[in-house]
């Protein structure tokens, strides 16, 4: 019988979710912590990021993305933490046992002190955006573009066309260009742009690439090969408004229309999921609905900066250590409610309601000159200017220490007009 780890805890996936939580884990205490990742490398997704914008906030610096990674690398590798690359974890429990798979070792199974949930997410695919036509080959994902030309060396096209204009789709516009294609557009369902303005200029702009906002692709054309796609205006509610086609002659159509965090371990388990970021319900120690179950990063929500992430992963291995050594105390249950131009919030409930906490979100629409507030039952306990919110970028707020307490009924999010601009 194959004989069952019992190591204090296991993370599962090392992009820089996983680093992050592995290495406080292991500063809060934790003396055997396993680093599981399915990849040959380190790094998660940054290894192909090679464009710099990663690290501004934690590092204060302009990193790339293998940059970024390799200073958490560094650490991991001076600290103890047992890694298993290669290795691919195939079912959770709510008990928190695990089983997981390598050439190795062969079937691995693990009953941890506590798991971290460090899985990243995936892109949304053509079939989950239901384009007609063909299956010519010429039709993918921007990342899967990005890992093609950043670490394989193989340019997947010459003419290209990107559907979606979110921050890879932008990163790829420019990439591909850098490389000798021809981007002949970005097409955008919706009226505003969906990636960071930094990324529209420096990747746009700058080369001139057109953004064309409203614009769907309706058809892809080609046998084999994309040959072209069939583009139109979408009206107010995203439909295609008939006579305003184009043909658009392409051998490569790039999609960058979304991406799902990786929550399939999680379901199986019995992790219970929150609709609007399709990732765990978590609290203030990014513990999710199961008892010693812990989550950050993309497996979360979908973060624009990594320097968040690394942020959600530091309070999920520390959250882990305090479970771990029995010092996790709930003291109650304080849901935290999207109030005003708020679509969702990170965590969704409070319950040590002992210390500052960190809250994320997305706004639902963008606005000029508001204010970004947080009550706890209605008394305003952070407020703060903002000259612009928009649905690609995330905000930060907090609730300060103290300002939490067993009698508390619920903390609200919300975005308001600047009263004293308007
Ligand atoms: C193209 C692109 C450009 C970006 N540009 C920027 C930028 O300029 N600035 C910035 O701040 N951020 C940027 N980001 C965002 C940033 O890279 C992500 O926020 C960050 O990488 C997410 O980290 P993560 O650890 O949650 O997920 P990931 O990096 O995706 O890591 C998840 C890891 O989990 C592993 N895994 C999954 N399932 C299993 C399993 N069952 N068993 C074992 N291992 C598993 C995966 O193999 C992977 O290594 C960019 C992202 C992309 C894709």
């Amino acid at each position: 019988m194959t004989k069952i780890l019992r190591p204090d805890a296991v993370v599962i996936g090392a992009g820089p979710a996983g680093l992050g939580a592995a290495l406080a884990a292991r500063e809060a205490g934790l003396e055997e912590i396993f680093l599981l990742e399915r990849d040959f490398e380190l790094g998660g997704i940054l290894p192909q990021c090679i464009h710099d914008g990663f690290g501004s906030i934690v590092f204060d610096q302009v990193l790339t993305g293998p940059e970024y990674a390799q200073r958490f690398i560094d650490k991991v590798e001076r600290s103890g933490i047992e890694v298993f690359l290669d290795t691919m974890v195939l079912e959770l429990r709510s008990d928190r046992s695990l089983v997981a798979v390598n050439s190795r070792d062969g079937v691995l199974r693990m009953e941890p002190g506590a798991v971290v949930l460090a899985m990243g997410c995936r892109e949304r695919t053509r079939h989950q955006v239901l384009i007609p036509g063909y299956r010519p080959a010429g039709v993918i994902c921007a990342g899967a573009a990005q890992r093609y030309i950043n670490i394989e060396g193989l340019m997947p096209g010459r003419r290209v066309v990107i559907l979606g204009s979110g921050d890879i789709g932008l990163i790829m516009a420019r990439r591909f260009t850098l490389e000798g294609a021809e981007v002949e557009g970005v097409y955008e369902i919706m009226d505003h742009p969906g990636g960071l303005t930094r990324n529209l200029v420096q990747c746009l702009h700058d080369f001139d690439i057109p953004l064309h906002l409203s614009h769907t692709v309706t058809f892809i054309h080609g046998r084999k090969r994309v040959e072209a796609v069939t583009v139109a205006k979408v009206n107010e509610n995203r439909k295609p408004i008939p006579g305003t086609e184009r043909l658009v002659e392409c051998d490569t159509l790039v999609l960058s229309v979304g991406l799902i965090p990786e929550n399939e371990l999680s379901k199986k388990a019995g992790v219970v999921l929150h609709p609007a970021t399709g990732g765990p319900v978590v609290d203030e120690l990014m513990e999710t609905s199961v008892e010693g179950i812990f989550a950050c990063g993309n497996v979360v929500c979908v973060f624009d900066l990594v320097d968040y992430v690394t942020f959600t992963a530091e309070v999920a291995g520390r959250g882990a250590a305090e479970f771990v050594q029995g010092r996790r105390r709930w003291r109650g249950e304080v849901p935290v409610r999207p109030g005003r131009n708020v679509r969702f919030v990170v965590p969704q409930r409070l319950r040590c309601l002992d210390r500052e906490v960190e809250l994320y979100f997305r706004v639902q629409r963008p606005e000029r000159s508001v204010r970004v507030r947080v009550l706890v039952d209605g008394r305003v306990v952070h407020s703060r200017k903002a000259r612009m919110v928009r649905p690609p970028e995330m905000v930060r707020a907090s609730i300060p220490a103290g300002a939490l307490n067993e009698g508390v009924r619920e903390v609200v999010v919300e975005v308001t007009p600047d009263e004293k601009e308007a």
